[in-house]
């Protein structure tokens, strides 16, 4: 559907933006955070896409969700939300968490304006890039999704899933390389990190499998799903990103994630940077993405 090379070539210059000329993306550096949501709103508008700034409260500044919409017109019958963090840890560029996230979210509205202009969907797709993930915001209410889901569940906003980002841009392929957290490592689950992982709550089974199915359309990226009990309250690790923000408000929600530190060494450390992404890897989650998106075709 998309051009590789070249999705791949624009997800390379993204990172090279958000971690080379933007850098370190944290709560110690607010005006960081003040260039990234506005090289996100730009993207946007740069494409026609109608953006927004959505404000809030940190501490002693304001920090922005980004959120952009688009739309069929008409009363879509199926709204997602496609989120990601734009936030590093501190004393880190954040290359992979989550820099690699934004620019295959990026990369994916562009893919999907494209895509409304050929087949006729039925579909309004929201784009929303959050400020905070990272601590000291992981688990308060300044979390971005936190506040994005909150507001979402008191308006009750029409939302059929919700796609996080986290970490989409390592790959890795020798054996062994690939981490399981404990029990899952007994499930005969790939030794080799070349899959993106998707991670679920029971709640969220039928739209998991949904993308499972369109994601298995593309064979040049493996994909292997997890579905944890108890909103992943007895294995941690899954619920660290924003879509446990959206489970914890009662949507459906999964992550897309390389599987972070099972796979990647660098996870949270300062030589988290770009040299260690796969661009193609990324590409192909783009793809993988567009197709989930493309099986919601409107009834002729
Ligand atoms: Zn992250």
């Amino acid at each position: 559907m998309i051009d590789i090379q070249q999705t791949a070539e624009r997800l390379e210059a993204h990172l090279r933006a958000l971690t080379e000329t933007i850098g370190e993306r944290s709560v110690r550096y607010p005006e960081n955070l003040d260039k990234t949501a506005d090289y996100i709103r730009l993207f946007y508008e740069n494409i026609g896409i109608a953006v927004q700034r959505d404000p809030y409260d940190y501490v002693d500044f304001k920090v922005d969700n980004v959120i952009a919409d688009i739309s069929t017109g008409a009363q879509p019958s199926r709204r997602y939300l496609l989120g990601a963090h734009y936030d590093s840890v501190s004393g880190t560029v954040g290359a992979d968490d989550n820099a690699s996230a934004i620019a295959v979210q990026l990369e994916t509205a562009r893919g999907l304006k494209a895509l409304f202009k050929q087949a006729g969907l039925d579909l309004t797709v929201t784009f929303v890039s959050f400020a905070l993930e990272e601590p000291p915001a992981y688990g308060t209410r300044y979390m971005g999704s936190r506040v994005y889901a909150k507001r979402a569940r008191k308006e009750q906003e029409k939302i059929d899933g919700m796609i996080c980002l986290e970490m989409v841009g390592y790959a890795c392929y020798e054996p062994g390389c690939q981490k399981y957290p404990f029990p899952l490592g007994f499930f005969g689950y790939p030794k080799q990190g070349n899959y993106i992982g998707i991670v679920s709550n029971f709640k969220s089974g039928k739209f998991t499998q949904a993308l499972f199915n369109a994601f298995q359309n593309n064979p040049e990226l493996p994909v292997i799903k997890t579905k944890i009990p108890f909103n992943g309250r007895i294995v941690p690790a899954v619920r660290l990103s924003d879509h446990a923000s959206f489970w914890d408000q009662g949507f459906k929600a999964v992550m897309i994630t390389d599987t972070a530190f099972f796979r990647n060494p660098h996870y949270h450390c300062p030589s988290d940077t770009i040299e260690k992404l796969d661009y193609r890897f990324m590409a192909e989650l783009v793809e993988s993405l567009l197709l989930f998106f493309k099986s919601h075709q409107s009834e002729p």
